[in-house]
């Protein structure tokens, strides 16, 4: 007979946890979440604002996603790619090209963002190396960025608090500005400000030497890293227009933005651009399973797979359960219009935040597309100058609106400005009341904080 092993409480015999994550900060634990919020053991509710971290897409406890889950978990749950195929994995390829662009139909899945990076990096340097440009290793990124903690990811992202510790393990690669247009105060209009950050990068890979330069990688809307900032509209054809004048592939990080968010599959289909290479990830699997993938035009794909092989994998890449709860939040997205959800509830609260800007002069912007919405707070709208560092706005505003039952997801700016913003971004199943919702609490938390910073 067996017996079951009683396993202790969770906390160490001196009541200390043996958890840890970045800081000593810790959380209430969670209870159990529904649509869009969440309730902690004490029964306290939370409304989920920013999906976790723009993650949980299709809200928290979605039925067919459950029930999709269960039947893959009777049948198998793991199933090693080197011994076994797996229907889930080829079927949720097959929807994800289904989605993208003309070409772009390769998938290569992963557990998460910074794998879905690494992947998309190893690839295009594979297919230089296969098609005789093996002097092209270099990939250009933006500044600020945030493609991942991973060191290859974080060669490439723009985050100097991130990065500094492991400068010496880590290969530098150049970075631009990224189009940070609502900073600007010149005369240019929005276009010609976006062709002016986007020509950026030609003289970067002047100045690198361009046959040494292999890829250049972008946020299509910014993450956490610049508050979904989003580029005048110039500015994505003439980034594509570069890569394709000096030969160098174009790689659209969409960890964060893909999947819908932005109120089309793809955030880059709202400027009608096509890259090379994009990643997914967040939203793709909404937070049921750790999934991520890469889907790489198919033209990058064969010589590789030609010249014997892309040399790189991961243990669970394509695992079934991950795809079986894949295919069921894709499902999800197409068969209840999720995408336009995003769209029409992201206009609703995007006008709202914005009509914020009369009542808080302390909101320099509101930004975003669909359901990807940030606003900025600054000292002074007119030079945009930051709120002072002592303020700690980014801190104590969420710690507020925590308190009230709302999650919002803040950043300073660890780029060369420092500014704190605040992404809002609920579950695209979100409702126009739900919006109603948000905008009460978040008020009275800024009606608080700038009591508090005597604002
Ligand atoms: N790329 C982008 C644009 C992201 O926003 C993130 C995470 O926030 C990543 C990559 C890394 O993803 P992960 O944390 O799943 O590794």
């Amino acid at each position: 007979m067996t017996t079951q092993h009683a396993f202790s409480g969770a906390r160490g015999p001196d009541g200390e946890s043996h958890l840890f994550y970045q800081t000593r900060k810790r959380r209430p634990p969670i209870d159990r979440a529904e649509g869009i919020y969440i309730w902690d053991r004490a029964g306290k509710r939370y409304l989920d604002g920013s999906s976790g971290a723009m993650v949980a897409n299709i809200g928290h406890s979605n039925p067919r996603v459950l029930e999709a889950m269960r039947r893959q978990m009777e049948k198998a749950t793991f199933a090693y790619r080197l011994h076994f195929e797996n229907e889930p994995a080829e079927r949720l390829a097959a929807a994800t090209a289904e989605l993208m662009p003309e070409g772009l139909d390769k998938v290569f899945f992963v557990s998460g963002g910074s794998e879905a990076v690494e992947s998309a990096l190893k690839l295009a340097r594979q297919y230089a190396v296969a098609t005789g440009q093996a002097q092209r290793w270099k990939v250009v990124s933006r500044y600020p960025s945030y493609h991942g903690g991973t060191l290859g990811a974080l060669a490439v992202t723009g985050m100097a608090l991130m990065s500094a510790p492991f400068a010496p393990m880590l290969r530098d690669m150049p970075k631009i500005p990224a189009p940070t247009c609502y900073l600007d105060r010149d005369s240019l209009t929005p276009e010609e400000r976006g062709l002016r950050y986007a020509d950026m990068l030609a003289d970067e890979i002047e100045r690198q030497g361009p046959e040494t330069v292999l890829a250049f990688i972008m946020e299509p809307v910014g993450g956490a890293s610049t508050g979904a900032l989003v580029a005048p509209d110039s500015y994505y054809a003439r980034i594509r227009e570069i890569c394709d004048r000096y030969g160098i592939l174009l790689i659209h990080d969409e960890v964060m933005s893909g999947a819908g968010r932005t109120g089309r599959f793809l955030a880059s289909e709202h400027w009608g651009v096509k890259p090379d290479i994009v990643t997914l990830s967040k939203g793709f699997a909404a937070g049921y399973v750790p999934l991520g993938a890469m889907v790489a035009d198919r033209r990058l794909v064969e010589p590789v797979l030609d010249a014997g092989g892309f040399v790189h994998g991961h243990t669970y890449a394509g695992n079934p359960l991950a795809c079986a709860a894949g295919l069921a939040v894709l499902g999800e997205v197409l068969d209840n219009d999720l995408m336009g959800n995003a769209e029409r509830i992201g206009g609703l609260l995007e006008a709202e935040l914005k009509g914020l800007m009369a009542r808080y002069p302390f909101i320099g912007d509101v930004r975003g597309k669909g359901l990807m919405l940030a606003f900025e707070l600054v000292a002074d709208r007119d030079t945009m100058e930051p709120l002072p560092v002592g303020h700690d706005a980014h801190n104590r505003l969420v710690e507020i609106a925590y308190g009230k039952g709302l999650i919002i997801y803040s950043r300073r700016t660890r780029g060369g400005r420092k500014g704190d913003h605040f992404m809002v971004c609920p579950p695209m199943i979100a409702t126009a009341a739900q919006v109603g919702e948000i905008m009460d609490m978040l008020t009275a938390s800024l009606d608080e904080f700038a009591e508090a910073a005597k604002l």
